[in-house]
């Protein structure tokens, strides 16, 4: 069993990939800046030849196709309301 990233056909796809903090290092699905004291949540599509990544609090994550894990487990830094 493996956890998947869930891609939507809007996110950006990058040939490069720079760390976090670095000024070209932006997420794929909201476009902003990962920050360097952040962690990017980075996909590798097989055969894709290019690279996904995300903010922790903007990537879906799942298990193997099947249970929806919810960005929100894993957004550490979110505020609870
Ligand atoms: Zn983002």
């Amino acid at each position: 069993m493996g956890i998947e990233v869930v891609l939507l056909d809007g996110d950006r796809r990058f040939r490069t990939s720079p760390d976090a903090g670095e000024r070209d290092c932006v997420c794929s699905r909201c476009g902003q800046v990962i920050a360097g004291e952040e962690v990017a949540i980075r996909a590798w599509p097989a055969g894709g030849g290019y690279e996904l990544r995300y903010h922790v609090g903007c990537v879906e994550l799942r298990v193997d196709g099947g249970m929806d894990l919810g960005a929100r487990l894993f957004s550490w830094t979110e505020e609870v309301d």
